[in-house]
C-alpha cells in the first residue's frame, strides 16, 4: 500500500459508510496497520491509502509489538467533545509538515470494530487527538484546515512545495519513505 499525498482530491472526498464486516475488511485493516507501522505513524485513515471508506486504524504507541494498543475504527461518530487543548500534529499525507492544532480534550465516540460490534468509547488526551484527526480524514477535512492564521502563513511554502511535487507526478509515497523529523523535545511520533 502506498500513501496518498496532499493535494490528491481523494483526501477531500467524504468516505463511504462500511456495511460489510467481512474477511476483506479485516484484511484491509491488517494491511493498513502494516502500512502505518512502516511509515512510523500512530494512525492511518483509509482515504490515505486510496480507499474512500469510513475506517481508520490506530496505535498510540506506534509500536507494532504493542498489539493491545491497536484499534480498528469503523464508521466512527463523535457524539460529544469536551474541553480544548493545543497539540502538535503531523500527517503522513503531508510529509515534513508539523503544526499545532486545537482539539477537544476528551470525546465520546460511537464506533464499530472490525467485526461490526458497535460500542461507545470515551477517550482523552493523545488517543482522543488521534481519533479527531483520523475522523476528520473520513470527512475530507485535513489538519491544515485547522491551523491558526499564523501557522497557516508559516506552512504555506511547504504546502506549495507539495502541490508542485504532486503536479510533477509525485502523488503517492511508499510508507518506508516517510521520515518524520521529530521536533526537538517531541516525545513521540505525531504523524497521523
Ligand atoms: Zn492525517
Amino acid at each position: 500500500m502506498e500513501i496518498v499525498l496532499f493535494p490528491d482530491p481523494l483526501l477531500r472526498r467524504k468516505a463511504e459508510r462500511v456495511d460489510a464486516f467481512d474477511a476483506a475488511l479485516a484484511a484491509l485493516a491488517r494491511e493498513m496497520f502494516e502500512t502505518m507501522y512502516r511509515a512510523r505513524g500512530v494512525g492511518l485513515a483509509a482515504p490515505q491509502v486510496g480507499v474512500s471508506r469510513s475506517l481508520f486504524v490506530s496505535n498510540p504507541t506506534g509500536d507494532p509489538v504493542e498489539k493491545g494498543e491497536e484499534r480498528v475504527w469503523v464508521n466512527p461518530r463523535i457524539l460529544r467533545r469536551t474541553g480544548s487543548v493545543p497539540g502538535e500534529e503531523g500527517c503522513l499525507s503531508f510529509p515534513g509538515i508539523y503544526a499545532e492544532v486545537l482539539r477537544a480534550e476528551s470525546i465520546v465516540v460511537e464506533v464499530a470494530d472490525v467485526t461490526g460490534k458497535v460500542e461507545r468509547v470515551e477517550l482523552a488526551d493523545f488517543p482522543a487527538r488521534i481519533v479527531q484527526h483520523e475522523g476528520d480524514h473520513l470527512e475530507g477535512v485535513l489538519f491544515v484546515d485547522r491551523l491558526s492564521p499564523a501557522d497557516r502563513i508559516r506552512v504555506k511554502p511547504a504546502l506549495a512545495a507539495l502541490e508542485e511535487r504532486y503536479k510533477k507526478g509525485e502523488k503517492r509515497m511508499r510508507p518506508e519513505a516517510a521520515e518524520p523529523e521529530p521536533a526537538p523535545g517531541r516525545a513521540r511520533n505525531a504523524a497521523l
